[in-house]
């Protein structure tokens, strides 16, 4: 049908959508790139769901995330007015935009970083300023200062790099008239502390962290935000203008499961770590630039004589799937999930075969 009318709003049709990862709908592929957890959840999550009260489905789920609010307050060592739970951590991030990034200026956020926040910038009229990272992709803490806010994934995305925590604390202290916003969605496979403690000492940063990357939850979709009581009520307060049950009883009740399973959370995410350390060292070997991750992911470029998409392509034909963006500066590098030992063992395997022509 030839429709000439565009029902769009202006705004819609204005927007440009972030493109997430490929999921493929047959079995048999090598998945790599979306950065999911390549082991199950905790056994103590099915428990937990098989164990719920099914006649609660009737009821709206408790509005504030209940049990996981809880459970998160629990481990993290803070009150649960610090804790702000949403629809995987995508939702709460955007709420946070709305909530402290809309129609401010000088957003300090770098030119490399995860692909969503130039998108909720523009959906939620935020004046971004992007911060060159340098050649490697690292960031200078001394760019930061001065914002109307601060956005930083931390270990950074695509690039796997990590701050500190000192240089954590130097940008909140050196953006004291916005909010420091730190998604913490890979910092669990990171040899560096969490910014969670700073949040009592500092009431402009929020902590947003995931259940969807080392809690192997992201098809259950649960996030949270920590930070001062003033914050967590901003958030809700965007939160009951848009969606006052953003989160399912289910996931709420999965998610507080895997948060109190801290032992099979830390056996999961070290189990990453070292494949993650083992791959690289194979891959760079093999010629790659592998960059230095601290996340459960490599950023890779390839060996003289090769390019990223050719990679990507080969990788494709075999059942292999790793993330490209044919987008500037990052259009010669592979983005590549660690997967089990075996996963990765077939990934190098067909990385060899192609390099061997
Ligand atoms: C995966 C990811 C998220 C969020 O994922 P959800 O599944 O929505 O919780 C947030 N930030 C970064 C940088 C990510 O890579």
């Amino acid at each position: 049908m030839n429709n000439t009318v565009n029902y769009l709003s202006e705004r819609a049709s204005k927007l440009t959508p972030y493109t997430a990862g490929i999921q493929p709908k047959d079995m048999g592929w090598i998945k790599l790139n979306t950065n999911e957890n390549p082991y199950p959840p905790s056994p103590m999550v099915r428990q937990a769901i098989e164990n719920a009260e099914f006649w609660r489905l009737k009821l709206y789920p408790d509005t504030e995330g209940g049990v996981l609010r809880e459970a998160i307050a629990k481990t993290m060592g803070v009150k649960e007015e610090n804790i702000f739970c949403g629809n995987g951590s995508d939702e709460v991030l955007a709420l946070a935009f709305q909530a402290f990034f809309s129609g401010k200026n000088n957003v300090l956020t770098p030119d490399i970083s995860y692909g969503f926040y130039p998108v909720w910038s523009e959906m939620y009229g935020v004046g971004a300023s992007f911060i060159p990272t340098g050649s490697g992709f690292e960031i200078d803490p001394g760019g930061y200062s001065g914002g109307g806010g601060v956005v930083l994934a931390n270990p950074n995305a695509p690039s796997g790099l990590v701050l500190g925590l000192q240089e954590i604390e130097r940008i909140t202290q050196n953006n004291p008239d916005g909010v420091v916003l730190i998604d913490e969605a890979y910092m669990d496979f990171a040899d560096v502390g969490n910014a969670v403690r700073l949040t009592e000492r500092y009431e402009n940063l929020l902590v947003v962290r995931t259940f969807s990357k080392s809690y192997s939850l992201a098809g259950l979709r649960a996030g949270f935000a920590v930070g001062n009581a003033a914050l967590i009520s901003g958030l809700g307060r965007v939160k009951n203008a848009f969606n006052s049950y953003p989160l399912g009883l289910l996931p709420q009740i999965g998610a507080a499961a895997a948060i109190s399973d801290t032992e099979y959370w830390d056996e999961t995410r070290k189990k990453v770590m070292s494949t993650r350390e083992l791959t690289a060292k194979r891959l760079f070997e093999l010629g790659f630039g592998t960059g230095g991750s601290q996340a459960n992911f490599l950023f890779v470029s390839p060996p003289k004589g090769f390019d990223a998409k050719g990679v990507y392509e080969h990788l494709l034909k075999n059942k292999i799937l790793v993330r490209y963006w044919n987008k500037p500066r990052i259009n010669n590098h592979l983005r590549v999930t660690v997967g089990t030992e075996n996963e990765m063992e077939a990934f190098i395997e067909c990385v060899k075969q192609m390099l061997n022509g």
